[in-house]
C-alpha cells in the first residue's frame, strides 16, 4: 500500500505541530502546507523542510487528505472545498461554529465516501488510552478543567473552547442520551463566558458535572468516574489513570497487572477485595496518535476514532450548556433589575 498524501491547511500554533508530527506518522508522505497568511506559511515550511503552497487549491490537487487547523469560524469553508475536492479530512476540534455547518459536512462527506476525523484529542490522551479495553460504565463524572488565561481562544466561550473536550470524553464513556442540562456561566475577564458549570443527566441515568475555566490560577485536567465497584481518575495532565476497584463486581476489570491489594471490606457476610492500579501507556503523544489513526482509517479504509457525527454530538451538548448559561445571565440580569 502506497502512502497517503498528506497537506496542512491553517499552521497556526496548532497547524505548525500536526505538520512536523506527520513526519512521525508511519504511512503518510507530507506534501506541504497552505495558509492565508503567507509569510506564515513560509515561516513554518523553512523551520520544517515542506513545501508551501500559495494556492489552497493547488495543495488540494496533490494530496489524498489533508489537517484543517484553522480558526473555527473557517472550518465549515475550507472543510467543505477540501471534501468537494474529493479528499479526506483531519478536522480540529470544535468541528464547525454552528450545527448546521457540521451537518452539511457530514452530507458531503458521506456523498463522497469520504472520511472526516475530529480532533478530540483527549481520546488518545495516556490516561484515557491506559484504560483502552476495559469497559466503563459510569454513573457519576466529575471533571475539572481549569487553565491559566490566556488569549488565545478567547473569541469563543469555554465551553466550546475547553469543555468540549470532556463533552466529547464523557457522551464516548456514558453512551446514552443527554436529557436534562443545567448551567451558569459568568464572563470575567474576556467578553464571552469564561468559567462555567453544567449538570447533565443522561437517558440512562448517568450524571455528569463539568466545570471548565480560563482564569484559574493553577491548572488542572481531571475526570473522575464512579461506576458500581469502582472509581476511575483520569488526570489528562500528567496522562495517568487511577482506580480503585472490587476485582469480582462487573465494573472494571482487574488485568492482573500493577494492581495492589488494599485489603477487605464486609459486604454482610462475604469478605470483599478492594484493588489500587495506577496506570499510564507508554509512548503516547495525543496529537501524533490521532493523526496516525486518521492515516489509518484513510489508508484502510476504516471508520476514524473520532467521526464528525461524534463531533458534532459534542458541539450540540456545548450548544445546550451555552444555551442554558445564557438563560442563567437572564435570569440574573432580571433579579438584579
Ligand atoms: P492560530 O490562530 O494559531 O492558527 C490558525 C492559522 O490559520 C493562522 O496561521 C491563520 O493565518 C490561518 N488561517 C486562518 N484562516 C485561514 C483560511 N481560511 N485558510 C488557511 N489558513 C487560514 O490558531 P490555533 O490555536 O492553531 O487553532 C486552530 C484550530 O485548532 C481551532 O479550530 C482551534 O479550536 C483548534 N485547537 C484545538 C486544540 C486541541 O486541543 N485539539 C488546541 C488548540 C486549538
Amino acid at each position: 500500500m502506497n502512502d497517503i498524501k498528506v497537506g496542512v491547511i491553517g499552521v497556526g500554533h496548532l497547524g505548525r505541530l500536526h505538520t512536523k508530527l506527520y513526519a512521525d506518522v508511519p504511512g503518510a508522505r507530507m506534501m506541504g502546507v497552505y495558509d492565508s497568511d503567507a509569510q506564515r506559511a513560509a515561516v513554518v515550511g523553512q523551520e520544517l523542510g515542506c513545501e508551501v503552497y500559495r494556492d489552497m487549491d493547488a495543495l488540494l490537487d496533490d494530496v489524498q487528505a489533508v489537517s484543517i487547523v484553522t480558526p473555527t469560524t473557517t472550518h465549515h469553508e475550507v472543510a467543505g472545498r477540501a471534501l468537494r475536492a474529493g479528499k479526506h479530512v483531519f478536522l480540529e476540534k470544535p468541528l464547525t461554529a454552528t450545527e448546521e455547518e457540521a451537518e452539511e459536512l457530514i452530507r458531503l462527506g458521506r456523498e463522497k465516501n469520504l472520511k472526516i476525523q475530529v480532533g478530540h484529542i483527549e481520546r488518545f490522551n495516556g490516561a484515557v488510552q491506559s484504560l483502552a479495553g476495559v469497559h466503563l460504565q459510569p454513573v457519576f463524572i466529575e471533571a475539572h478543567r481549569l487553565a491559566q488565561f490566556n488569549p488565545r481562544g478567547t473569541d469563543v466561550a469555554v465551553i466550546l473552547d475547553l469543555m468540549i473536550h470532556d463533552l466529547d470524553l464523557i457522551l464516548h464513556l456514558v453512551g446514552s442520551e443527554p436529557v436534562k442540562v443545567a448551567a451558569s456561566g459568568v464572563a470575567v475577564v474576556s467578553p464571552s463566558v469564561d468559567i462555567a458549570n453544567a449538570r447533565i443527566e443522561f437517558a440512562n441515568g448517568c450524571v455528569a458535572n463539568v466545570t471548565a475555566s480560563r482564569i484559574s490560577a493553577k491548572k488542572m485536567r481531571k475526570m473522575r468516574v464512579f461506576q458500581k465497584n469502582a472509581y476511575i481518575s483520569f488526570d489528562f495532565t500528567d496522562g495517568q489513570a487511577e482506580a480503585f476497584y472490587i476485582p469480582d463486581g462487573k465494573g472494571a476489570k482487574d488485568k492482573g497487572d500493577m494492581a495492589i491489594h488494599l485489603g477487605q471490606i464486609d459486604a454482610a457476610t462475604l469478605k470483599r477485595d478492594i484493588k489500587y492500579t495506577r496506570r499510564a501507556k507508554k509512548d503516547v503523544n495525543p496529537l501524533r496518535d490521532e493523526l496516525q489513526a486518521f492515516v489509518e482509517a484513510v489508508r484502510w479504509d476504516k471508520t476514524p476514532p473520532v467521526t464528525a457525527e461524534e463531533g458534532l454530538q459534542a458541539l450540540r451538548l456545548a450548544n445546550r450548556v451555552m444555551c442554558e448559561v445564557e438563560k442563567h445571565q437572564d435570569t440574573l440580569k432580571a433579579g438584579m433589575g
